[in-house]
């Protein structure tokens, strides 16, 4: 693990510290965000620092950066990291004070950013796809928020690692939300489905880019409601995420989706996907 940042200083991970009574530590008062790095080129850099910024302002936070000294300080970490492909870590909290519920009076922000080695689905799970389950999606009313205050989405993520499956796909109300750590898309009779932006999901920034590779393709999308009743009548189900980037959904909750392997639209995604990706690599995004 090389070198990390933490409030101005760049230093090893084993020498980053924050004090105990630090809000993100007490309370998980934070925000924080994932980006992806190709070729040590972030992706979609400016998307993930306008959600950083709807994040920070859902939890009343003033950004202790601007985006261009988040800019510098990224492609700093990025150019000190071993990978060529990574994940670029960031976290801001309310910083250290007094334990109490209340923001303290002066705020001093921590902000901690690392990268990580990127690893993307295998050459299998391209091939195969992955299972999920359904649960009940029971987080708060603020899920378009990316908070450090994840431990629904923990236990809820738990439960697809103890039925041995990929991830928990969450329903409210009867009603597809998104998956514990990405976003959940369908098809049903070549029509790309996939539910709207509001505070009962995180606002992907791939879900974005599959949207919009989607209309590039020629592909018919609509993006609204969609019920469980449809979900598991689905051709085909795909999750997204910045690491995962667009992965086949081929059993959900023990029955096969569709036939069981990824379906053909997904196929034209993910070649689409690649290419997009190869052209960021190439700086033409
Ligand atoms: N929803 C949730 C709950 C997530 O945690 C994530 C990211 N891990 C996503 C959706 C996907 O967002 P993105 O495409 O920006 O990675």
């Amino acid at each position: 693990m090389g070198t990390v940042y933490l409030n101005g200083k760049f230093l090893p991970l084993e020498e980053a510290h924050v004090p105990v009574l630090d809000r993100g530590f007490i309370f998980g008062d934070g925000v924080y965000e994932v980006i992806p790095v190709y070729d040590r080129r972030p992706f979609r850099l400016h998307h993930h620092l306008e959600r950083l910024q709807h994040s920070l302002d859902g939890i009343r936070m003033a950004n202790p950066l601007t985006p261009d000294e988040w800019e510098t300080l990224i492609g700093r970490i990025v150019a000190e990291a071993a990978w060529e492909d990574q994940g670029v870590y960031l976290q801001v909290t309310r910083g250290p004070a007094p334990r109490d519920h209340a923001f303290p009076k002066t705020v001093s922000p921590t902000v901690f950013v690392m990268a990580n080695a990127l690893t993307t689905p295998s050459a299998e799970i391209v091939a195969h796809g992955v299972a999920a389950i359904t649960a009940v999606d029971n987080r708060w009313l603020n899920c378009d928020l990316k908070t450090t205050s994840l431990l629904a989405n923990v236990l809820l993520r738990q439960l697809s690692v103890d039925a041995g499956c990929a991830e928990t796909i969450l329903l409210r109300d009867g009603f597809l939300s998104e998956g514990s750590a990405s976003n959940i898309f369908m098809v049903k009779d070549s029509v790309v489905l996939a539910p709207p932006k509001s505070n009962l999901m995180l606002p992907g920034i791939t879900y974005d880019v599959v949207l919009e590779l989607a209309t590039s393709e020629g592909l018919d999308s609509t993006v609204r409601s969609i019920s469980d009743t449809e979900l598991r009548a689905a051709d085909e189900v795909w999750l997204t995420s910045s690491t995962k980037e667009i992965t086949a959904v081929t059993s959900l909750d023990g029955k096969p989706v569709g036939n069981g392997q990824p379906g053909p639209i997904f196929k034209r995604m993910h070649t689409a996907y690649q290419v997009f990706k190869h052209q960021v690599m190439r700086g033409k995004e």
